[in-house]
């Protein structure tokens, strides 16, 4: 027998579990839910068994990103007294060509092949009003965006100073502190959105202040690498092999592209298809255009205190122009669609930023690295010779060891003779 809580609620008495397709956004996110009563918690790191349960309930034909988060949620159902009572997956949805909009739907298909239909999806889209937040809908829209945008900001200030640091260690910790304040703050239930993007803000300021203070040697030099490519196999540490730090372990310092860029490729690629389809004057472009506006102000008020140590750093304020229109003569957006088209401009970005290289992380088979890589060469021709190397992962390997100290050698001497000047931010010293 259902009970009436459970049947308004269907998350009532049951953890939801969020994959880590970036460990702090999976926390924020988290701890968003939790602010409303969810219980939320993040899945446990990935390790082989993820590996080898992902294969386990996959054909072999899909993609890498699906069998860790497969992977990952089964570790769970195999874990010791599993009651499926007791637990729910997070699965967003998607639309488009994407093999990541099937990972919901397969999810439910293989859960109920082996006998746990019960276990919810939780797919919240705009379609379904959200359904799970009752009254909170829009709200934690807004909470989880602000979220995203200050682990962002917390994962560019680590990235800024960890290739600088003189102990060994220090910008982790003090980005695993910062993660844990903003914890805090995301999951207090109860306080107004004003209060809470105002403590937001100061446990940022908090940590920036940590970074700030922190013994390092900012001396220019150091080869940039630009780092673009699939969002979920570039942000996750797992599927990656760890791929910046290795970068950084060959002597590089990493301008990895965020998660708040693919949300303003979204919310273009909205608009456009609304102008396409007639509906420039429409009440659901009016509503696209206030979110765009509401996220940039958000955005704005979040970025304000770091204005001096992401000098040099900034990311684009425009995704149309700065980025898919640079990249458009190599890959139109009105026609190429996903990270193909953001990698493809956010290497000219990066490289008229003053980027020494540009490595695109995909995984291994994707469309977005295959469809961009063949375009790099033209990019690079166009741009200086700016080397451009793609990187594939999948389960079994990875071939950047190999290939770094190659990769690196050409960036030192691109870094010679290049005609874009990097800027830096004031601490740093020839
Ligand atoms: S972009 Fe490629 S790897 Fe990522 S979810 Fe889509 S199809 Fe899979």
């Amino acid at each position: 027998m259902v009970s009436e809580a459970k049947k308004s609620n269907p998350l009532a008495g049951r953890r939801l579990w969020i994959p880590r397709m970036t460990h702090i956004g999976a926390r924020m996110m988290a701890a968003v839910f939790r602010s409303i009563g969810i219980d939320a918690a993040v899945t446990p790191p990935s390790d082989e068994k993820t590996l080898e349960l992902g294969a386990l309930y996959s054909s072999g034909e899909e993609c890498y990103p699906q069998k860790i988060t497969f992977g990952d949620f089964f570790k769970i159902i195999h874990s010791d007294g599993f009651d499926p009572s007791k637990h729910a997956f997070f699965m967003p949805m998607a639309e488009g060509p994407c093999r990541f909009g099937q990972y919901a739907p397969y999810l439910k298909q293989v859960l109920s092949e082996i006998g746990y239909s019960q276990v919810p999806i939780f797919s919240p889209t705009s379609r379904n009003s959200y359904d799970g937040f009752a009254e909170h809908g829009s709200k934690v829209m807004r909470a989880v965006w602000r979220g995203l945008v200050a682990g962002d900001i917390l994962r560019k200030m680590l990235l800024k100073t960890r290739p600088y640091e003189t102990t060994v260690g220090d910008s982790d910790e003090t980005y695993n502190r910062g993660m844990q304040l903003l914890e805090g703050v995301m999951e207090k239930p109860g306080v107004s959105d004003s209060k809470r993007l105002a403590a937001l803000t100061g446990a940022l300021v908090q940590v920036r202040d940590i970074f700030r203070v922190l013994p390092a040697k900012y001396v220019k030099g150091k080869p940039l690498i630009g780092v673009v490519g699939e969002i979920f196999c570039r942000l996750n540490t797992f599927s990656n092999y760890e791929a910046i730090r290795k970068i950084e372990e060959h002597g590089g310092e990493c301008w990895l592209s965020d998660i708040s860029e693919w949300v303003w490729y979204t919310n273009w690629s909205q608009k456009w298809l609304l102008k396409r389809d007639g509906k420039t004057f429409s009440l659901s472009m009016l509503g696209a255009v206030i979110k765009n506006k509401v996220q940039r102000v958000d955005e704005h008020r979040l970025l304000a205190p770091f204005e001096e140590d992401f000098a040099g750093y900034e990311e684009p304020h425009d995704i149309f122009h700065e980025v898919l229109r640079p990249g458009w003569p190599y890959l139109p957006a009105d026609g190429a669609l996903g990270e193909m088209v953001l990698s493809v401009g956010k290497s000219i970005y990066l490289h008229d930023k003053g980027a020494d290289g540009i490595i695109d992380i995909s995984p291994f088979a994707c469309m977005n690295g295959i469809v961009s890589e063949a375009v790099y060469h033209s990019v690079s021709r166009d741009y200086d010779d700016i080397p451009i190397r793609n990187f594939y992962f999948d389960a079994t390997s990875s071939h950047m060891e190999r290939d770094l100290d190659i990769f690196m050698e050409l960036a030192v001497n691109y870094q010679r003779h290049k005609k874009m000047v990097r800027r830096y931010p004031a601490f740093f010293r020839d």
